[in-house]
């Protein structure tokens, strides 16, 4: 197992979808912020979820260098979502921190959230926001990739771009989203043993399109998996995509970071 030494000074990388705003990370995120820059993890985009998510993400952005904020409603906040939340969202697009709209999609495998009517009212509200506001947005989608497919390509999402994250999909998937314009983050899930279907996913993707995240503090990649996850980790995920893509570790983290550059940074 090739473990990055961070004293060879690889490439910086980019991870593009970390949730830093978690309440577990809350006591030390300088801490966290600065273990991940030891590993060359320059820039990292903290992804809110609902109200508090969102407030946190955007006064980090502020505090630390290479924090970049998203802000929206996650499917499993979507009953909190309502008029007054949207002219918050809408006014915090204004802040210069602020690079793009999510998480936000749909998610059918947890029997406790909102129903599908109420999830689809709440996405559908994000996307005309980031079209009407030219924001890429961050897609999260559980057991639903025929719903999401359908209000992405209803909303035009060719327009404005955006990344389906902490991908679970296949080849088929992959190519459906690509030609509707989207990225395909990869998350520690790509590393699992198991993970086959995720693992052809990666081969099929072309290589402008590929990013890299932790979804921290969720599913941390091998050889970490089952401990909390945290930006740092991007190095063990890169490292394992590298070689399943027969790169070197430096070149898969230079095209990511150029990739995820173009998305949310250059517009
Ligand atoms: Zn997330």
């Amino acid at each position: 197992m090739a473990i990055y030494d961070p004293s060879k000074r690889p490439t910086d990388a980019y991870d593009t979808h970390t949730h830093l705003n978690e309440d577990e990370f809350m006591e030390d995120v300088p801490a966290y912020w600065a273990r991940a820059r030891e590993y060359r993890i320059m820039e990292m985009n903290v992804v809110g979820y609902n109200h508090l998510g969102n407030a946190r993400a955007i006064e980090m952005a502020h505090e630390l260098e290479g924090i970049h904020a998203i802000v929206g409603f996650q499917p499993e906040d979507a009953k909190e979502f309502n008029d007054a939340e949207l002219a918050i969202l809408k006014d915090q697009t204004n802040d210069d921190k602020v690079v793009g709209l999510g998480e936000m999609g749909l998610d059918y495998y947890w029997d406790e959230n909102p129903t599908p009517e109420v999830q689809k009212a709440v996405f559908g509200a994000q996307l005309d926001l980031a079209r009407e506001k030219n924001l890429p947005v961050t897609v999260h989608s559980r057991d639903a990739f025929d719903d999401v497919y359908s209000m992405l390509q209803e909303h035009h999402v060719e327009e404005f771009g955006g990344v389906m994250h902490s991908f679970s999909g296949g080849p088929e998937e992959v190519k459906r989203f690509v030609d509707l314009g989207m990225y395909i983050g990869f998350s520690g899930m790509v590393t699992f043993k198991k993970s086959d279907d995720i693992k052809a996913a990666l081969k099929a993707v072309p290589l402008d399109r590929i990013l890299v995240e932790t979804d921290a503090p969720f599913l941390a990649p091998t050889p970490m998996r089952g401990k909390m996850n945290e930006p740092m980790f991007t190095h063990f995920t890169l490292e394992n995509m590298a070689e399943q893509l027969d790169m070197t570790y430096n070149e898969l983290a230079d095209i990511t970071t150029q990739n995820a550059h173009r998305l949310w940074l250059e517009r």
